[in-house]
């Protein structure tokens, strides 16, 4: 979509555009990948999509103007979208959370804006961002997104990928355990039933009920409702027994499916992002540990680097105004 524009020297800046759930928010990113400014108004879903469009128009407008810019000087706009964005045909589909079957997103969009415009699954993008601005190494990565849920994005040979239809990178949706918790997709032991925040969140309550002594229960105050990853972490860092088996089990269910897509894939770099990420070393050292010993590949001179995301809020943002970038195109 981009050949009628020329990228000359005065378009130093790019768009980042988060339509979430709740939440559009919009950042104005420069020629070094940082944010310069933010601006956001409520999703509002379910909604015609016309009006969440004249948002995003804007937002767009509210940043460049308020920053004494003209359209001249964007290079493009993306938006990150959180459902599946096929490439094919610019539409968003599965958009249940936005109340969207089947909608011609880009085009509608495009037709509103005078500047490129680019739209990729959230997580995807948030690995775009991830891959382009952490400054790794190779041209193969994995982004493993560990939140609610397990996402995340697949760059290989430096570009995204997408699958046939846009719904790439489902990592959470892989089989650990065939009898085990049901997943809501339908199937039994997913990896995200296992290993995301959730799960360790009622693995956290199962092991409370069976453990009244356990540290835990000071921790939340008594109430399970109150119980999160962090919580988990923060018992395991005071020596909490509970909190320590269910951490061991935890980043054992985590090796499990990081080994499976190392197995798969062998990227250069398998980096772990979304809340979970901010427990540190505590997640990443066992992790580490763990995972090494169960890859096929654990006698190979050389092996995918596990690390940490280095953009924590902003991913969602950056990833999405880099959509229109290269590796190499971004200095
Ligand atoms: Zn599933």
């Amino acid at each position: 979509m981009g050949t009628q524009y020329h990228e000359g020297g005065e378009r130093m800046y790019r768009i980042g555009i988060d339509l979430g759930g709740t939440n559009i928010a919009a950042g104005l990113v420069d020629d070094g990948m940082r944010i310069l400014d933010t601006v956001s108004v409520k999703t509002n879903a379910p909604r015609p999509v016309e009006d969440l469009l004249e948002d995003i128009v804007e937002l767009v407008s509210r940043l460049t103007e308020r920053n004494g810019l003209t359209p001249d000087y964007i290079a493009s706009v993306g938006v990150g979208v959180p459902c599946t964005a096929n490439p094919d045909n610019g539409h968003l589909e599965d958009a249940d959370n936005l109340g969207y079957a089947d909608t011609p997103f880009l085009t509608l969009l495009q037709a509103k804006l005078p500047v490129p415009v680019y739209f990729e699954n959230d997580a995807n993008a948030a690995a775009w961002g991830e891959y382009l601005t952490g400054g790794y190494d190779g041209d193969s990565f994995l982004m493993v997104t560990i939140g609610t849920g397990i996402g995340g994005g697949i760059i290989l040979g430096g570009k995204l990928w997408h699958g046939i239809n846009g719904a790439a990178a489902e990592f959470g949706h892989m089989t650990l355990s065939l009898d085990g918790v049901p997943c809501n997709c339908g199937r039994r032991g997913c990896f995200e039933a296992l290993a995301s925040a959730t799960a360790l969140i009622r693995q956290a309550r199962e092991a409370m009920s069976a453990n009244p002594e356990s540290l835990l229960w000071q921790l939340c105050g008594g109430d399970t409702g109150r119980i999160e990853a962090k919580t988990v972490f923060d018992g395991a860092a005071a020596g909490d027994p509970t909190a320590l088996g269910l951490l061991d089990r935890y980043t054992t269910f985590l090796a499990e499916g990081i080994a499976n897509l190392i197995n798969i894939f062998q990227p250069a770099v398998v980096c772990i992002g979304g809340g979970v990420s901010r427990a540190g070393d505590a997640l990443l050292l066992p992790l580490r540990k763990k995972t090494g010993r169960r890859i096929y590949s654990r006698n190979s001179r050389r092996n995918t680097h596990i690390c940490l995301a280095k953009l924590d809020n902003n991913a969602g943002i950056l990833g999405a105004a880099l959509l229109g970038a290269g590796k190499r195109s971004v200095t």
